[in-house]
């Protein structure tokens, strides 16, 4: 039997448990000069340099990392591709800034040619930054999604997509109908969930661009396929909380929407929640779905503060999420900056141990992917990134000033950004390279 074995060499870090559930000391492992093995794009072994280099066969070659941190790959569990041209637009709040710049943008990716171009603007920028895996919203149109998905392929990337389902509250040009919904997200799934790495999403865009005929249409679709994801928007508003409240008024809560046609469950992965209450925190956790926690976008959008303590109160699975366009950094670590902010102004602090558990392991797990990604255990596929400690000169200095683990992580969230990354790798293979 022949497999390519490579190895890195580096400081080397991952997390291996929530610290708000082990404890800081039990949460990760941490090997100053660490070797990380990898053979036919899996992790092989992860330890010290030291006690891994005899287990070594011949020849394998060992690539160095000084002044680096090699960290897993980083997990966005709510992003849209179709939003990268568009990100950074001014001055409105969550309806008016879709009628305004979203649903206008989403309009162009009929035309495959202009949907592939985006992909693979898309798609650098997220491996330019660290992240190797992330949950995408495409358009309604289904070519967004093939072409996305073509790209993604071609990367060899862990990607998670799906099409757009919307029929009313929308622009004409971007509504489907229950029926074709249906039918054109059952393809695409069959087309796509399992192929390579990649894995399909149904895709509601969020309650008031959905009719109840469509809701129930997507809940056929996660009865007939348990292991495809569910992907959609909850409670990110105060506008649009009341909005599904007049449109569903036979529903106790915005989340009660979701429910009541069978849109939660594992595999069910829902951005923001900001403004819940005690019931959709229970509901949540009783129904093992999932919260993506985007800060960029809520403070952008003016959308609220994320409370991250319920959802550790409450025992509800959390990953980060850019939501790019309305979030305003593809940066995992800018991300991590700002729900450092958020945190503060709610009066409690997130630590890195957290931060990260939050970026790399805590997203596998909202993704129910935690056997496949997010660490480097013996098995899990072989996405990992080096930091620079050096990426800039202030980096650098505070990096030097920095006297525990905890400081440098905490140093890379604040200051980090996409200069931070100087290699992604993808199923051991290196998918970018800074300069
Ligand atoms: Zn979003």
């Amino acid at each position: 039997m022949t497999s390519s074995i490579s190895a890195h060499r580096g400081p080397l870090f991952h997390m291996i448990a929530d610290p708000a559930e082990v404890g800081e000391e039990a949460s990760y492992q941490y090997w100053e000069d660490g070797l990380l093995v990898v053979a036919d794009g899996k992790i092989t072994a992860a330890g010290a340099y030291s006690d891994l280099l005899p287990t070594l066969p011949e020849g394998a070659v060992i690539e160095n990392h000084p002044d680096s941190l090699i960290v897993p790959g980083f997990i966005d569990t709510h992003i849209h591709y179709p939003q990268t041209e568009m990100i950074g637009a001014f001055g409105k709040q969550l309806l008016e800034w879709l009628n305004t710049y979203t649903f206008p943008t989403e309009r162009d990716f009929q035309d495959p040619k202009h949907a592939r171009r985006v992909a693979r603007v898309f798609l650098d920028e997220l491996l330019k930054n660290g992240t190797t895996t992330a949950l995408v919203f495409g358009t309604v149109h289904p070519e967004s999604v093939d072409m996305f998905f073509e790209e993604a392929l071609e990367r060899n990337l862990r990607m998670i997509c799906g099409k757009v389902m919307m029929d009313r509250n929308a622009p004409d040009y971007l509504c489907d109908t229950a029926e074709s919904s249906y039918q054109d997200s059952k393809a695409l799934l069959e087309k796509w969930h399992g192929k390579g790495r990649l894995l399909y999403a149904v895709t509601p865009r969020f309650a008031p661009t959905s009719t109840p005929e469509q809701l129930a249409a997507a809940g056929r679709l996660r009865e007939e396929y348990p292991d495809a994801y569910m992907h959609t928007h909850l409670s990110e508003n105060p506008a649009e909380c009341g909005w599904v409240k007049e449109l569903f008024p036979q529903c106790a809560n915005y989340l009660d929407v979701y429910d009541h046609y069978g849109l939660l469950g594992k595999r069910a992965v829902l951005a923001h929640g900001v403004h819940l209450c005690e019931d959709e925190w229970k509901r949540l956790h009783s129904s093992d779905s999932a919260v993506a926690f985007c800060p960029t976008s809520n403070l952008f959008l003016g959308s609220g503060l994320f409370a991250l303590e319920e959802a550790e109160r409450h025992k509800v699975k959390v990953g980060l999420g850019t939501d790019v366009g309305g979030g305003t950094s593809f940066s995992l670590l800018q991300t991590l900056n700002e729900a450092y902010k958020v945190m503060q102004l709610r009066g409690h602090a997130l630590t890195p141990f957290k931060s990260f558990y939050l970026a790399t392991l805590g997203g596998a797990k909202a993704l129910e992917l935690d056997h496949l990604l997010g660490g480097f255990s013996a098995g899990k596929e072989a996405d990992f990134v080096v930091l620079d400690k050096r990426a800039t000169p202030l980096l650098q200095l505070r990096m030097e000033n920095c006297r525990s683990l905890a400081e440098q992580l905490f140093a890379f969230s604040i200051l980090g950004d996409d200069r931070a990354i100087r290699a992604t790798y993808a199923a051991g293979r290196c998918v970018h390279k800074k300069d």
